[in-house]
C-alpha cells in the first residue's frame, strides 16, 4: 500500500472566509478567542507511525474550516509528530490571518518554520484582488495585500504554493490562465496548483449546491485551460491522483484533476487524520476508515 499524503485536519469547522462553494458555513465571533478543539493525540502518533512507515512524504495541515484560527494547535501537532521526520510539512490557508495580524503570526510562523514546517499553500480565486474578496471576503472592503503575504512568506522562509480553485467566471480560459502563471511567476510563487471546484451532486448547503452547479467549469473551458498548457507547459510529473505537473516558461504549474478516489487499489492517495483520532483514506467515504 502507497500513501502519498498524510493529511491532518487541524482546527475546527470555523472560518473567516465566506467561500460559497464551502460546505464549512461556520463562522468565529469576532475578537474572541475560539476554544481550541481537542485533539486525541494518542492516535496521532498511531497516525504518524503508520504514514512513516507507508512511505509517506508530505505531511499536510488541512482543516474543514480555517486551520489558523487555532495557531497553538498546529504548534502542538508540529512538537508531537517531530519524531516523525517528515521531510516536507505543508500548511493550507486562507491566508487572511497571517496577512492581517502578520505581527502576531510572525512569531507563530517562526515556530513552525523551526519545528520543520516547509510550505504555505495559499488558497485563491484569481489574481485579481476584487476577485479574491468577492468570494472569500464579500463581507470586507477590500481584499488582502496577497503579494505582500508572499513576501512576508519568503521573508519567513517558506516555499510558497498558490492553490487556485478554477471555476466559471474567474480563471476560467487560457488567456486567464496565462495571466495568472505571468502572476505568480512575478511573485517568485514555487507552486501553482490548478483545482476546478467541485460539482457535488448533493450538498447539505442548498446556496453551495447551486454556486458550485452555476461555477463550475464547463467541458469547453476545461479542455481550453488543459489544451493550453500542453501546448505551452512542459510536462514533468504525472502524480498516480491523475494530475499533472508541468513547467510553462519556468512556473511550476500542476493541473489537479480532482479524481479523489484512486482507480488503483494499490496506490492510495491520502491517509486523513481526523482530531476524534479516526484515520480514514477518503475524504468523501466514512467507511474508508482504518481505526
Ligand atoms: S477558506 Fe476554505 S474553509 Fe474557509 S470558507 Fe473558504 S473554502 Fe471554506
Amino acid at each position: 500500500m502507497r500513501i502519498q499524503t498524510f493529511s491532518i485536519l487541524a482546527g475546527s469547522e470555523a472560518c473567516n472566509a465566506r467561500c460559497p462553494f464551502c460546505i464549512s458555513k461556520m463562522t468565529p465571533p469576532l475578537g474572541v478567542d475560539l476554544p481550541e478543539p481537542n485533539v486525541n493525540w494518542r492516535n496521532f502518533k498511531v497516525a504518524c507511525r503508520l504514514a512513516k512507515q507507508s512511505g509517506v512524504t508530505t505531511a499536510m495541515f488541512t482543516g474543514k474550516g480555517e486551520p489558523t484560527l487555532f495557531p497553538k494547535q498546529i504548534t502542538r501537532y508540529l512538537n508531537e509528530m517531530a519524531e516523525f521526520q517528515f521531510p516536507l510539512i505543508e500548511l493550507q490557508t486562507n491566508g487572511i490571518l497571517i496577512a492581517e495580524k502578520s505581527a502576531v503570526y510572525k512569531e507563530h510562523l517562526k515556530d513552525w518554520y523551526e519545528r520543520g514546517m516547509t510550505t504555505i499553500a495559499v488558497s485563491i480565486v484569481h489574481y485579481d484582488p476584487e476577485k479574491n474578496r468577492e468570494v472569500y471576503l464579500p463581507h470586507k472592503k477590500s481584499y488582502i495585500d496577497l503579494p505582500g503575504l508572499i513576501a512576508f512568506l519568503h521573508n519567513t522562509g517558506f516555499s510558497v504554493r498558490l492553490t487556485c480553485i478554477l471555476a466559471s467566471g474567474f480563471i476560467d480560459n487560457a488567456e486567464r490562465t496565462t495571466t495568472l502563471i505571468g502572476f505568480a511567476k512575478k511573485l517568485g510563487v514555487e507552486q501553482l496548483t490548478l483545482t476546478p471546484v467541485n460539482k457535488p451532486d448533493e450538498s447539505e448547503s442548498f446556496e453551495t449546491w447551486k454556486w458550485t452547479n452555476t461555477h463550475h467549469l464547463t467541458g469547453e473551458e476545461r479542455v481550453e485551460i488543459i489544451e493550453y498548457l500542453k501546448k505551452h507547459g512542459h510536462k514533468i510529473l504525472h502524480l498516480p491522483h491523475g494530475a499533472i505537473v508541468y513547467d510553462v516558461n519556468g512556473q511550476n504549474v500542476c493541473m489537479n484533476n480532482c479524481l479523489s478516489v484512486n482507480p488503483d487499489p494499490e496506490e492510495l492517495r491520502n491517509l486523513i487524520f481526523f482530531p476524534d483520532g479516526h484515520l480514514r483514506y477518503y475524504w468523501q467515504y466514512p467507511g474508508s476508515i482504518i481505526l
